[in-house]
C-alpha cells in the first residue's frame, strides 16, 4: 500500500481498494466487465476521445470489454467486420430506420416481413413523412422497377418468418447497389449460420440474437452485422443519440450459448426436417412451406444459397377445416406451446390468418397456416403429440 492510501479512511479504501485483479487466473468465460463510467487515464484521452473509433473505451453504454467481445464474435460468424447491440431484435430493426431514412427519403419491405418490422415501417408513413411501399418477396431482379430516385433502403427478408417464401436475395442486392440504395436483411432464421448475407451483397444483417443466440429463452437482444466502414458509423450515430445499450448480463449469456449454437442448429434442423417429412404425406397438410420443399416459394433459391434451415417451418391445413378446429388443435398440442420468441430448447406452434397480414402481394391458400418451432425434444414425442392433437381436434 502506498503512504497516501494507507492514511486514508476504512470506507475510502473499501471504495477504492488497492489490489491487482486475479493475477494468474485463468477460465474459458469472458469476463462481465460491468460499466457506466469508464475511467479515463487523464485528460488529454478524454480530450482526444472519438466515438467512431471501436478501440477506445468511452461509456459503459457503447461498450465494455464483455459487449465488444460478442460483437466481434458475431461480426466474424456472418463474414462481417462490425456488429452492434441492441436491447432487442426490433431495436436492431429501429435503429436502422433512425440511422438511414429521414422525411422525404422512400423505404421498400417485402410483404411477407416480421409484423413488427411493418409496423414500423406503417409508422413511419404515416408520422414522418416517409415513403414506404410493400413489394412481392419474389420479385428477385425485378425490384430495379420499383427503384426510384428517393429509395433509400430496400428490406430483405430470408425467409420470411411466417411464410417461408425465400427471396432471390443476390439479385435485390445488385439490384439496390447498382442503384446506391441500401440493403438490410433480417437475417434471423439462419442465425448467420446457414445463410451469409454479405456474401450475396447485402449491407446490413440483422439478428434477433433472442433467438438462437441466447438459445435459452430467457433474454432479448439484436444486433445489426455490417462490412462497411461509413455504413457502420451510421448505425453507431443513431445508437448513440438515442442512448441505446445492453446489459453486460445479458451479453455473457449469449457468449456462454455461442459455441453450442451450431450443434443445436443442426439439431434443430434435423429434427424438423424429419418432421416435416412426415406431416407432408398426412392427409391434413395442404402444403409443406419449409424451404427444402419444393411447395415452398424460393425453394430453388434456398437450396442455391442456404446450407441449412433451423427449427422453423409453417404448414398450411386443408381448407376443409375451420380456423377454429385449427385453434383446437394448436390447443390440444402437449409439447408445442403457445408462445412468439422461438430458438430455445422448447417446441411452439402458432396459427396465423395470413391474408390480414398482406397489402400487395397475393396469398395462395385458402387453408388455415400454422408455424410450428421444433426445439430438442424427442422427435419421435413431438410426432406422437401432433398426431393425437390432430385425432383429438380434426378427428
Ligand atoms: C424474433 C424476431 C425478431 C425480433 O426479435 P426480438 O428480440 O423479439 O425483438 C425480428 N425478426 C425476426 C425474423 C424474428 O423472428
Amino acid at each position: 500500500m502506498t503512504d497516501s492510501a494507507s492514511a486514508r479512511s476504512r470506507q475510502t479504501r473499501i471504495v477504492h481498494p488497492e489490489f491487482e485483479t486475479a493475477p494468474g487466473f485463468e477460465s474459458f468465460s469472458t469476463p462481465v466487465m460491468r460499466a457506466s463510467t469508464v475511467v479515463f487515464p487523464d485528460l488529454a484521452a478524454v480530450r482526444s476521445a472519438d466515438w467512431r473509433n471501436d478501440a477506445q473505451w468511452r461509456y459503459g453504454l457503447h461498450a465494455t470489454p464483455t459487449s465488444a467481445t460478442l460483437m466481434q464474435h458475431l461480426a466474424q460468424i456472418e463474414g462481417g467486420k462490425h456488429a452492434l447491440l441492441q436491447p432487442s431484435g426490433l431495436s436492431a430493426i429501429s435503429n436502422v430506420y433512425f440511422a438511414l431514412v429521414k422525411a422525404g427519403d422512400d423505404v421498400l419491405i417485402p410483404d411477407n416481413v416480421y409484423s413488427p418490422n411493418r409496423e414500423h415501417g406503417n409508422w413511419l408513413a404515416h408520422d414522418f413523412g416517409v415513403s414506404v411501399r410493400y413489394y412481392d418477396p419474389m420479385i428477385g431482379a425485378g425490384i430495379a422497377q420499383l427503384i426510384r430516385p428517393n429509395t433509400r433502403l430496400i428490406w430483405i427478408e430470408a425467409p420470411g418468418s411466417v411464410t417461408m417464401e425465400v427471396p432471390d436475395v443476390p439479385a435485390i442486392a445488385a439490384a439496390a447497389r447498382a442503384r446506391k440504395v441500401v440493403t438490410a436483411i433480417d437475417n434471423t432464421y439462419s442465425a448467420g449460420l446457414a445463410f451469409r448475407p454479405l456474401e450475396h451483397g447485402v449491407d446490413i444483417s440483422v439478428q434477433a440474437l433472442t433467438k438462437y443466440q441466447s438459445g435459452g429463452s430467457d433474454l432479448l437482444m439484436g444486433a445489426t452485422i455490417t462490412a462497411d466502414e461509413a455504413l457502420h458509423q451510421e448505425l453507431k450515430r443513431a445508437r448513440m443519440r438515442m442512448g441505446i445499450g445492453v446489459s453486460v448480463d445479458d451479453c455473457s449469456l449469449v457468449l456462454r450459448s455461442l459455441p453450442s449454437m451450431k450443434a443445436r442448429f443442426e439439431a434443430h434442423d434435423r429434427s424438423a426436417l424429419a418432421l416435416a417429412h412426415w406431416l407432408k404425406a398426412r392427409p391434413e397438410i395442404s402444403a409443406m412451406l419449409h424451404p427444402a420443399f419444393p411447395d415452398c416459394p424460393g425453394h430453388a433459391e434456398f437450396t442455391r444459397d442456404f446450407t441449412g434451415a433451423g427449427g422453423l417451418f409453417s404448414v398450411v391445413f386443408h381448407e376443409r377445416y375451420s380456423p377454429a378446429q385449427i385453434d383446437a388443435f394448436v390447443e390440444a398440442l402437449e409439447l408445442f406451446a403457445i408462445g412468439w420468441s422461438w430458438g430455445g430448447a422448447h417446441s411452439l406452434a402458432m396459427p396465423y390468418d395470413v391474408a390480414s397480414m398482406r397489402s400487395t402481394s397475393q396469398w395462395p391458400h385458402r387453408g388455415t397456416l400454422v408455424r410450428f418451432y421444433v426445439g430438442l425434444e424427442d422427435e419421435a414425442d413431438l410426432r406422437a403429440d401432433i398426431e393425437r392433437a390432430m385425432q383429438a381436434a380434426l378427428g
